[in-house]
């Protein structure tokens, strides 16, 4: 009989810190809703095209146990979210039982979740002081499971996500979406913003966009917090961490590796404008980086 292993799943504490808008100062927390080990090649590309995926599927490796960030921002007109992270559900059998085989086995065998009852975003939200009923609008990056998953705890917030991404997802599983949702489907509209020009203003002054970086999905979108004195950048799955945008490496698990190159030079092309902290969902480096305000460039 095979020992039982038990697995200490790393832990990513929770990091709040204030930025400056406008003259008023407005809180941001980073909390991570669990942890996620995917197949290395999914985190780093092997191979050209097609051979990238196929070696996804035959790699035996695993990376370390990964963040899943949620970032809260307590904007004085409610509080804004991008994405919800995972729940303590997913490590359910019967979790995707509404998809079709061939979709549970990809998922099943490229992600190993470390999620627990106390890493669930609810909780998280009331650790740090906040109602989920106060969650006034959460932006989606795009629409996998471990940004999706939190949805349930939001039954009265507006959601929002890139019209593109919603007709045309890229490996979402819709059969986890409570019944009631409904995501508002935003374009985004021209001169918004310099390098990307086009964006979706979240708020009307301007300051928290929605913005394009495809790549990871075509429908991928990105969240700037524009600060008086430096910006945020809450980029999803755009790059796993920040060494990857910074040394040109791509994630194998995108669908279009020329569009996520183009993003990569927007946004560093950007962040050499505007002081930028990068923040991607499952960089273990990006909490610090919030806290310690360290910039991409
Ligand atoms: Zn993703």
């Amino acid at each position: 009989m095979a020992a039982t292993q038990t697995i200490a799943f790393p832990s990513y504490p929770g990091i709040t810190t204030t930025i400056q808008v406008a003259g008023k100062p407005i809180k941001v927390h980073a909390v991570s809703t669990g942890t996620v080990a995917v197949k290395r090649n999914f985190m780093t590309r092997r191979g050209p095209g097609i051979f990238s995926k196929v070696n996804i599927i035959l790699d035996s490796h695993y990376t370390e146990y990964l963040p899943i960030w949620v970032w809260i921002i307590d904007h004085p007109d409610g509080v804004i979210m991008v994405d919800t992270g995972e729940i303590d559900a997913v490590n359910n059998a019967d979790h995707l039982a509404g998809e079709n085989p061939i979709t549970r086995f990809i998922n099943n065998s490229i992600c190993r979740f470390g999620v627990d009852a106390k890493d669930n975003l609810d909780l998280k939200l009331s650790e740090i002081g906040i109602r989920a009923e106060a969650v006034k609008l959460i932006a989606f990056t795009h629409l996998h499971l471990d940004h999706t998953d939190g949805i349930r705890f939001f039954p009265k917030a507006e959601f929002i996500v890139n019209e593109y991404e919603y007709k045309h997802p890229y490996s979402n599983l819709p059969s986890t979406y409570p019944s009631w949702f409904r995501p508002n489907r935003v374009n985004y509209r021209k001169g918004q913003i310099e390098i990307f020009d086009s964006a979706h203003a979240i708020t009307g002054d301007d300051r928290i966009l929605y913005i394009p970086t495809p790549g990871h999905t075509r429908g991928h979108s990105s969240v700037v917090l524009r600060g008086d004195e430096y910006d945020l950048i809450f980029v999803g799955d755009t790059s796993y961490t920040q060494a990857q945008v910074l040394q040109d490496e791509l994630a194998g698990a995108n669908i279009d590796y020329t569009l996520t190159r183009q993003t990569y030079a927007r946004l560093m092309q950007y962040a050499s404008r505007r002081k930028s902290i990068y923040l991607p969902s499952h960089d273990p480096a990006a909490g610090d980086r919030l806290r310690d305000k360290l910039f991409l460039v």
